[in-house]
């Protein structure tokens, strides 16, 4: 059975429509598809209304952090009219508008005048980030491509380099289990964590409620899906999967094949 259970639409930085992004896992064979966008559940109201073709479970990707360090953890299942979901996506929104404008006021010092405003004209307000200011810089002539922009502008220690006020890691993990979800810990490696340190985020994870660990990301190396497989073992997680789709540009495909992890604890079982 192939499932999916990261993906996202162009109601965060996908480029579909969660319609064509539905139809897309339905013609990829899909069979359960969750679409967890970036801080946001918008999708579901716009799928809410059409007929669907296979098993869809709510979600969302939520930003956090973790001793400093940027952490996503996904919801599954979640209840999308609860109000204490409401009130946190609120406040990611919030988080998201207020450090994009931080961003474009410290970069006007660069020669890049009202970039917020500029970039809302085409883009969702609510979805403003750096790869925005990142392509703005360019079609102004600041950056010479898109290496430049964050190595000059938007890279770590830049001017453009602004922390947002996301939800604690607490706080995420009690929104999704009051909203009746699964917390999933997404892509665990892509933080470049130390053996060490990836093991008390799981640690803390596990603490606050977490239940899932994605194991799979995308396309990844087998040696790294054994050693995600392995700490779930360790810390009593369940298995989740998922493509992290944003875009048919053939580098990920919908769908993961469950096949590879039969006899491991995994979320969709609570599905
Ligand atoms: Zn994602």
């Amino acid at each position: 059975m192939l499932i999916d259970l990261h993906c996202h639409s162009n109601c965060s930085d996908g480029s579909l429509t969660p319609v064509e992004l539905v139809n897309l896992a339905h013609q990829s064979n899909v069979e359960v598809l969750s679409i967890t966008d970036h801080d946001n559940v918008d999708a579901y109201s716009v799928l809410y209304k059409t007929k669907i073709p296979l098993k869809i479970i709510t979600g969302i990707e939520f930003s956090t952090v973790w001793n400093k360090i940027g952490i996503h953890v996904i919801g599954l299942n979640i209840d999308i009219q609860s109000a204490g979901l409401q009130s946190s996506i609120n406040s990611q929104k919030v988080a998201r508008r207020e450090r994009a404008i931080n961003i474009s006021k410290r970069l006007e010092k660069h020669g890049l005048i009202d970039g917020y405003n500029k970039i809302i004209a085409s883009t969702n307000p609510a979805q403003v980030g750096r790869p925005d200011f990142a392509k703005l810089l360019i079609s102004e002539g600041i950056a010479k491509d898109w290496n430049q922009a964050f190595k000059k502008y938007l890279g770590a220690g830049k001017a453009g380099d602004v922390k947002s006020h996301w939800l604690s890691f607490d706080q995420v993990l009690d929104c999704i289990l009051e909203s009746g979800g699964i917390p999933v810990l997404a892509h665990p490696l892509y933080y470049k964590l130390t053996n060490s340190k990836l093991k008390r985020l799981l640690a803390d994870f596990v603490k606050q409620g977490g239940i899932g660990l994605e194991v799979l990301n995308g396309y990844q190396n087998s040696d790294k899906t054994q050693y995600l497989c392995q700490l779930c073992r360790e810390f009593g997680l369940r298995i989740s999967v998922g493509s992290d789709f944003h875009e048919p540009d053939g580098r990920k495909k919908l769908g993961i094949d469950t096949k590879y992890f039969s006899g491991m604890d995994s979320v969709w079982e609570l599905l």
